[in-house]
């Protein structure tokens, strides 16, 4: 169930292992998913507790069959971490519910210090890069969670799938319409032969390139390079 990276940081993934979704850059395997277990909110809590965690980073896979869509899994993992883990910050890097707006709203409720969503990549590669998924939508959410309470909001893009630099700079500027605190960049790495390949390797310099120019629109944190994940430094980017 979770991952930990030391530092007292460490990812956990919930509701299961099987994805309803096929992003064609994502290792998890797509099917028909398992029950849901409405015992994992205190098991992820516990974990936490056991292992010492400072800062939880909580994501998910995509539950499309579910008619909540696993927002109350979420919402319960966020609270029962919060119960028995007062100190223990979180980050939670959530799906999109379809944009489903009551959905969304209990995570905000439950009020973890950072929710991400990724919007992965540029608007003309969505459809290839995440079938199922809409760029207009991914940001819709990410508004709406800053319009209506969430502390703070962060999105990640991967290079080298073919996107062009004005298609970059367009997503960072559309990331910055949205209110959107924290931005990560970094490269995409295929997971297998079966993933979409990498079309191409990014300098470091247009990492740099692409971190003074998402500063100069105003996010609050930038991490851009060629190893950065989304969840790279995560506890940075609470405060
Ligand atoms: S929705 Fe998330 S977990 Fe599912 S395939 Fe896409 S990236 Fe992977």
């Amino acid at each position: 169930m979770g991952e930990c990276w030391g530092e007292g940081t460490a990812t956990f993934m919930i509701l299961g292992n099987i994805c309803t979704r096929s992003c064609g850059f994502c290792g998890v395997k797509t099917g028909k998913p398992e029950a849901v277990d409405w015992e994992e909110p205190e098991k992820v809590a516990k974990s936490i507790s056991v292992m010492k965690i400072k800062h939880a980073v909580i994501t998910s896979v995509d539950r499309d069959d579910l008619h909540d869509q696993g927002s109350i899994i979420w919402a319960e993992t966020v609270k029962s971490v919060r119960r028995l883990n007062p100190d223990t910050t979180m980050e939670t890097l959530i799906p999109d519910f379809q944009g489903v707006e009551r959905h969304i709203d209990r995570i905000i409720e439950a009020n973890p210090e950072v929710i991400s969503h990724n919007i992965e990549t540029v608007r003309r590669l969505t459809r290839e890069v995440r079938i199922q998924a809409k760029y207009d939508r991914s940001m819709a959410v990410l508004k709406y969670l800053k319009d209506n309470g969430a502390k703070r909001t962060k999105s990640g893009i991967m290079l080298g799938l073919g996107e062009k630099e004005f298609e970059v700079m367009e997503t960072l500027r559309d990331l910055r319409r949205a209110n959107v605190d924290v931005v990560t960049i970094g490269q995409y790495l295929q997971p297998t032969k079966k993933h979409l390949p990498v079309k191409e390797f990014i300098e470091p310099t247009k990492f740099n390139f692409y971190k003074d120019f998402a500063k100069d629109l105003g996010f609050i944190h930038v991490e851009s390079g060629p190893l950065v994940r989304s969840s790279y430094k995560a506890k940075k980017h609470v405060n």
